[in-house]
């Protein structure tokens, strides 16, 4: 891993590519209304052709390509250019980090103007320069609800739906309901005010800097936001004739993307911050992808591990993928390479730390959080999964 990559707020991009162990990766933000055929033929290309083939779906929607050497790299950033997958300007770029609902525009349920809503706020914020100093980690959302409940997408600022307006979910605060263009001003008005205090960084950083901020653009309500509500993944039948796909782990080969693309039409594919896909419904499944919402794979989450990170001291993706069974329904392992926990920032029902072929276990938190167990074998870790994920469920 390079040094800039620990550098705090540092994020790689198309534009910044990071080094790893297998190469250089680079992260690829689909377009709001999602990838056509075209575009996703020309991103299973780069894979195959500049990278190692390997695709990732990220947390937050976005494609991340491994394996590239430095001059590879640029070439991806070209042609995701001359395919108009991203904005040609660096910045700009980083500034189109919009997660929309994957269902818009679908789903019955979701509203109306999300697309409408997420396209303007997009708009907006390539037109404001001054949001450049924000950190590269900073994201927005337009979250429509609907079969995806709201609340459940997640980003720095969100564009809440409700049923007379949008509501701004800043950090652990919602605000009052103001009109669409009211709410999409305020929005880059308090992004601006982010981009003006270098020291707080990210609402989730900060709640008091964030009520502050909150009433200096003119926000006169903001209320605790409510708890999201335990909901099924986006995978299976869908509404508005969609079919949504896992991917174990969020990892595909870039052969199965290409696939995918062969299946469009003149249809789009939407990755979803779950690491999955929404296609077409008559998409033809594909041993590798997951369309039943109660397979255990679901459960996990693990990071590239000793593979393609210096950090990592094990083979976490099989560690994962052999505890899934283990891991019952409602509940998510988190299995990571080191304390950084990259795959799963949040807190899991189990969190295990790997060191040196054993591993530390956090029960109910994140890696970061104090260890309940450490230095267990898998045996002991399979004992500790059937024993205390019972107890969590109960
Ligand atoms: S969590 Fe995994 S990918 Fe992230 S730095 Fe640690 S070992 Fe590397």
């Amino acid at each position: 891993m390079s040094d800039t990559s620990l550098v705090r707020g540092w994020c790689p991009d198309l534009f910044a590519p990071m080094k790893a162990r297998d190469g250089f990766l680079v992260r690829i933000r689909p377009p709001i209304e999602g990838l056509d055929a075209r575009q996703a033929r020309a991103i299973a290309a780069i894979a195959s052709e500049h990278g190692n083939g390997t695709i990732e779906l990220t947390n937050r929607g976005n494609l991340q390509l491994r394996g590239f050497s430095l001059d590879g790299a640029h070439l991806a950033g070209n042609i995701a250019v001359e395919c108009g997958i991203a904005d040609p300007n660096p910045a700009r770029e980083r500034r189109r980090a919009v997660l929309v609902s994957p269902l818009a525009e679908h789903d019955p349920a979701c509203h109306p103007d999300t697309l409408l809503v997420s396209r303007r706020l997009q708009a907006e914020l390539l037109a404001h320069d001054r949001l450049d100093s924000l950190s590269g980690k900073f994201g927005w959302g337009v979250d429509g609800g609907g079969f995806v409940p709201p609340g459940a997408l997640f980003a720095d600022i969100v564009l809440q739906a409700q049923q007379d307006g949008w509501a701004v979910r800043c950090g652990s605060l919602t605000t009052e309901v103001l009109d669409e263009e009211l709410a999409v001003q305020r929005v880059v008005a308090l992004s601006d005010a982010f981009a003006r205090q270098p020291d707080i960084r990210r609402p989730a950083h900060n709640d008091g800097a964030t009520k502050a901020l909150l009433e200096t653009v003119g926000f006169r309500k903001y209320l605790p936001t409510e708890p999201v509500p335990v909901f099924v993944l986006p995978v299976g039948k869908l509404p508005g004739r969609r079919v949504g796909m896992g991917l174990p782990l969020g990892r595909l080969q870039a052969a199965d993307f290409s696939f995918l693309a062969e299946q469009l039409g003149k249809d789009r594919l939407r990755v979803t911050p779950w690491r999955g896909v929404i296609m077409p419904e008559n998409t033809t499944n594909h041993p590798g992808f997951i369309v039943d919402a109660a397979d255990p794979r679901l459960r996990i989450e693990a990071c590239v591990g000793v593979s393609g990170c210096e950090r990592a001291t094990g083979d976490v993706a099989e560690t994962a993928l052999a505890l899934a069974s283990d891991v019952p329904s409602g509940c998510v392992l988190h299995v990571s390479g080191c304390v950084k926990g990259c795959a799963h920032p949040g807190a899991a029902d189990m969190t295990l730390i790997a060191r040196n072929g054993r591993y530390d276990a956090v029960r109910n938190g994140c890696t970061k959080d104090t260890v309940s167990w450490a230095d267990r074998d898998l045996p002991e870790i399979r004992g500790l999964l059937s024993r205390e994920l019972k107890e969590i469920q109960t």
